[in-house]
């Protein structure tokens, strides 16, 4: 019986909320709290009369400020912090956590402000300082990154004495009906595609072009898709958490008519993220487009299909022999928005972040430091994804088609 505080009330802030109250016997008390605490008020009701949940509060934090932060966690003395406001406040809300004893979890590593740039040296440093207070901070648990990693370590403990190659395939066949929108925070997921592309190749990392590589991934139950190749911050953690891993790349699928508007945003400067004057008003072009563009929290309603998200993996498996490995979930948005108000990428973020902070609060994920998901064991993890609306299938010597 545990309280935990969330900070954050956007698509994946609701779905984690929703999915902590659907465990009351875990998540027996939730705080949620953002920057607009009536949108939080709205997500609270909402959950109370669908969940029947009876400990559901709100409260208002500006989580840039340590200060307010610490505040908020010393008002509620929560054990856990789910952090799933945005990637800008992962270090202040760690910062607040070692302040006031509290354990921390997020599903997106740190990104300051005004570089586009994500690495996890940043909240590694953090490492001494959370083992000393005996804290556990858990990075990167959502999908991807979150269940990637899991997923990875699940064919590292059951199937693979060494894995060679991992290619993390992300889908999205999903259609909202909207000439142009993203599936989470529009400012973070354009400063993420528009940057160049980024794998691992025999202990180096090789830098493309954005979008320079692509090729027709075929997906269970969707088909073939063109998939391009993207940095994604797991990547770094998983080929140090397994060093025989030679090969590593992201990949994600984009629509033409999605492609064709990123373009034109860039090429009209709305994608920059330095500050340009305005009649007297510094804005930030980013920031601007986010407030015109759709809100991914509304585009549920009318979202159709479904997300394939997996890890593709070569190696050798227990005996030696060559061997090839697919493990995917596929999520449909319907289902996820009959379930949450939300659609299929907030709650395929949403549900494995509940999962996280559920290990942490039962003792199964617990151990003080900083770590990512693939350093603890996977199984109560993938035990529970299934269990909570995150099936998951397995292919064996499968063409993995990379
Ligand atoms: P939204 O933009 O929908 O929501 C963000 C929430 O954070 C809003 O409630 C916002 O408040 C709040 N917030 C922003 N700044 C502050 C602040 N300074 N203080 C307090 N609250 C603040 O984003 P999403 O829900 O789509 O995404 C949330 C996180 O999930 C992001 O970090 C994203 O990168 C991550 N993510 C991870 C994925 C994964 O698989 N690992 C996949 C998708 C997303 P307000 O409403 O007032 O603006």
């Amino acid at each position: 019986m545990s309280k935990v505080v969330i900070i954050g009330c956007g698509g994946v802030g609701t779905v984690a909320a929703f999915k902590c109250a659907e465990n009351p016997d875990v998540f027996s008390s939730i705080v949620i709290a953002s920057r607009t605490q009536s949108k939080c008020d709205a997500v609270a009701e909402k959950i109370r009369k669908a969940t029947g949940h009876n400990s559901i509060t709100t409260d208002r934090v500006d989580a840039d400020n340590v200060d307010e932060i610490v505040a908020l966690l010393r008002r509620h003395e929560p054990e856990l912090v789910i952090n799933v406001a945005l990637p800008y406040q992962d270090l202040a809300i760690m910062e607040a956590c070692l302040q006031t004893g509290v354990n921390y979890l997020d599903t997106a590593n740190y990104e300051p402000k005004d570089v586009a740039h994500f690495e996890y040296s940043w909240q590694w440093a953090y490492r001494d300082r959370f083992e000393q207070a005996g804290l556990c901070a858990i990075l990167g648990c959502g999908f991807d990154p979150g269940v990637s990693g899991v997923f990875t370590a699940y064919a590292a403990k059951h199937y693979f004495s060494e894995m060679e190659t991992l290619d993390i395939v992300d889908c999205n066949a999903g259609d909202h009906g909207k000439a142009f929108a993203t599936n989470f925070n529009p400012e973070i997921n354009i400063r993420e595609i528009t940057q160049n592309g980024r794998y691992y190749q025999d202990g180096k990392w090789v830098t493309t072009k954005p979008l320079e590589i692509h090729q027709t991934l075929t997906y269970p139950n969707i088909g073939g898709r063109d998939s391009y190749l993207l940095y994604h911050e797991e990547l770094e953690s998983l080929v140090k958490n397994f060093p025989s891993i030679r090969r590593a790349r992201f990949w994600m699928t984009f629509g033409q008519e999605y492609l064709t508007h990123l373009r034109v945003i860039q090429n009209i400067g709305m994608a920059r993220i330095d500050e340009v004057d305005y009649n007297g008003t510094k804005i930030i072009p980013l920031q601007f487009l986010k407030a015109v563009l759709p809100n991914p929290q509304d585009l549920g309603e009318n979202y159709h299909g479904e997300t394939s998200i997996g890890c593709r993996i070569a190696g050798r498996d227990k005996e030696g022999n060559p061997m090839t490995y697919y493990i995917y979930n596929n999520c449909s948005h319907e289902e996820a928005y009959r379930e949450t108000g939300m659609q299929a990428v907030s709650y395929t973020t949403g549900v494995p972040a509940m999962i996280g902070a559920m290990m942490l609060l039962k003792g199964l994920w617990k151990k003080p430091g900083v770590w990512n998901v693939e350093e603890f064991d996977p199984d109560p993890f993938m035990e529970q994804l299934g269990k909570q609306g995150l099936p998951w299938h397995e292919v064996i010597n499968g063409d993995l088609e990379l």
